[in-house]
Order: C-alpha cells, then structure tokens, then sequence
C-alpha cells in the first residue's frame, strides 16, 4: 500500500448547485488526503461517455448521461469538480467516504449517507479500483495539471 495513491473524485452537478463543493473537499483533506488537481469542468457528452463507458449498457445510462428528457437532472447539466487526490489506500478509503451507490444504503457519516437520498442524484463520483482511477484521471486531466507537492502535514498524518 502506497501514499502516492491516486484517486479521482468528481462532485456531480447536483453537488455543486447545491453548495456541496467545500464540504466535499473538507471531507478529503480533514480525512488527511492530499489535493493534486481540481478544476470546474462543463464535459461534453462524448467525454461522459468515456468516463462511464462501464456503464454503457445499462438501462440507467441514458438517464445519466444522454437523455434530454432528463436534462438538466443529469450528469451534462452543468459543471463538475474535478479533483485528484493522494495518499494512502486513496482508491478504497475514497471510496469509503463517498458511500454506497443508493445513498439510502449510505451510513451517515459518508458523503451521501449525509447529504443524497435519491441514485441519481448521489453527489459525488469516486474511482472503484485503482486501475479504473488511472483511467479516469487520465481522462479528466493532462499530466500537467497533477501537481506534486509536499504536504506540511505529511509527517503528522502517516506514521
Ligand atoms: N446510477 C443510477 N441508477 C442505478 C445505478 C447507478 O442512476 O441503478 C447512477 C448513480 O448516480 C451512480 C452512477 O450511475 O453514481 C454510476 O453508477 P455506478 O454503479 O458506477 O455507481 P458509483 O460507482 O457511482 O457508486
Ligand atoms: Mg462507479
């Protein structure tokens, strides 16, 4: 197990309109994971699709993505927060504070046991293994924009 892990975690639309950015951020650095890129992203449907590409066959994937019926309830309706954050476990331990998919099976204390009821309208986005995070920040940013940085907590965080 590594602390240079990578996840990416992504705030949903849904998330930023309703003012969930700061909490969502403060759950990752307070947790004592290290931010390494974030930006305000409008993806097109086409970059979703990749995101998702998983999920291209089931049933709910139209609704997530492409449905205009649903629209602006979906995952085009507005900017996302992309991040990438670092640090040990980052995939698994991500993936512990955003929650269960159905936020009704979230325990409070997760993002979306605390803060979603609805699936599709859960929130947050978070990487499922550590493979899949490669991808998806690969798909979310350029080598560039990751930044290495040496936290001044890095020594009170991991023993
Ligand atoms: N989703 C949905 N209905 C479902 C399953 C998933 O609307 O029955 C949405 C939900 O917003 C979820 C996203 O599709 O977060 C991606 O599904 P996945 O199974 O990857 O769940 P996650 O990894 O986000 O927990
Ligand atoms: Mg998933």
């Amino acid at each position: 197990m590594s602390t240079t892990e990578q996840t990416f975690i992504a705030i949903k639309p849904d998330g930023v309109q309703r003012g969930l950015v700061g909490t969502v951020i403060s759950r990752f650095e307070n947790r004592g994971f290290k931010l390494v890129a974030i930006k305000l992203v409008t993806p097109s449907k086409e970059h979703l699709e990749k995101h998702y590409a998983d999920l291209s066959s089931k049933p709910f994937f139209p609704k997530l993505i492409t449905c205009k019926l649903t629209a602006p309830f979906n995952m085009l309706s507005g900017p996302i927060v992309a991040t990438v954050w670092e640090g040990l476990d980052a995939v698994k331990t991500g993936r512990s504070i955003v929650g269960a998919t159905n936020p009704l099976a979230s325990t409070p204390g997760t993002i979306r046991g605390d803060y979603a009821l609805s699936m599709g309208r859960n929130v947050i986005h978070g990487s499922d293994s550590v493979e899949n995070a490669k991808a998806e920040i690969e798909n979310w940013f350029t080598a560039e924009e990751i930044i290495s940085w040496k936290s001044h907590s890095e020594d009170w965080v991991y023993e």
